[in-house]
């Protein structure tokens, strides 16, 4: 499951840019416009981490902050705040009032992904921990387990490997041969048909009942993950 970060912050320009750059980098985003709004979706969605604004209408971003630190559903999430250039009492007030770290308007979306990622991992190790995903389907590496809309996927060894190469290249087509050369190894002498064989038992494996097929077979080329149309 890819972290989901709430940003609170009132000014939508800034709220569509942050959703954008944190999206492209594969993390989903909630959004509150206000302190209470944010306390609220805090506790109901229960974010890995919140990017939060010092200047909000009706609560102040370090209000929000304390609050947050004293609900036990939010006393570890790690908070990011935003403040304005040149406030170093800010700063300071705010990593006082629990905030993790802090960011300085205008920032990179570089830097500003770099921080939170870097909160992250101190935080929950397994939020980063490499997932691969395409459609409905995701991958943890580290914990090497499958999953398909919700449903533990059960993969044998050579599907493991057949899919993380899918996985890491989604749309692309391989033929036999590449997929071989890659999941295989290339001093390993194993007939192309082989390939097929591993490919059914994949597409048995990831398909569920009503699901749609995520392994397309490209006649005379060879396969690629892309859903059907
Ligand atoms: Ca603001």
């Amino acid at each position: 499951m890819k972290p989901l970060v709430l940003v609170v912050e009132d000014e939508s320009a800034l709220v569509t840019l942050l959703t954008y750059n944190l999206e492209a980098e594969g993390f989903r985003v909630a959004s509150a416009r206000d302190g209470e709004d944010a306390l609220l979706m805090a506790k109901e969605q229960k974010p890995d981490l919140v990017l939060l604004d010092w200047m909000l209408p009706l609560m102040s971003g370090i209000e929000v902050c304390r609050q947050l630190r004293r609900s036990p559903d939010s006393r570890a999430t790690p908070i990011l705040m935003l403040t304005a250039r040149g406030e170093e009492g800010d700063k300071l007030r705010g990593l006082d009032s629990g905030a993790d770290d802090y960011v300085t308007k205008p920032f990179s979306p570089a830097e500003l992904i770099a921080r939170v990622r870097a909160l992250l991992r101190r935080a929950r190790p397994e939020t980063t921990a490499e997932t691969l995903a395409y459609d409905d389907l995701s991958l943890d590496l580290a914990a090497h387990r499958a999953r398909r809309n919700g449903r533990e996927v059960h993969l044998a060894p050579t599907e493991f490997r057949l899919l993380r190469h899918f996985l890491a290249h989604p749309g692309r087509v391989f033929s036999r041969e590449q997929l071989l050369d890659s999941v295989w190894g290339r001093d390993v002498y194993v007939e192309p048909r082989t390939v097929d064989v591993h490919i059914r038992r994949l597409r048995k494996a990831v398909n569920g009942r009503g699901d749609a097929d995520l392994i397309r077979t490209v006649r005379s080329a060879g396969y690629a993950l892309d859903r059907e149309k």
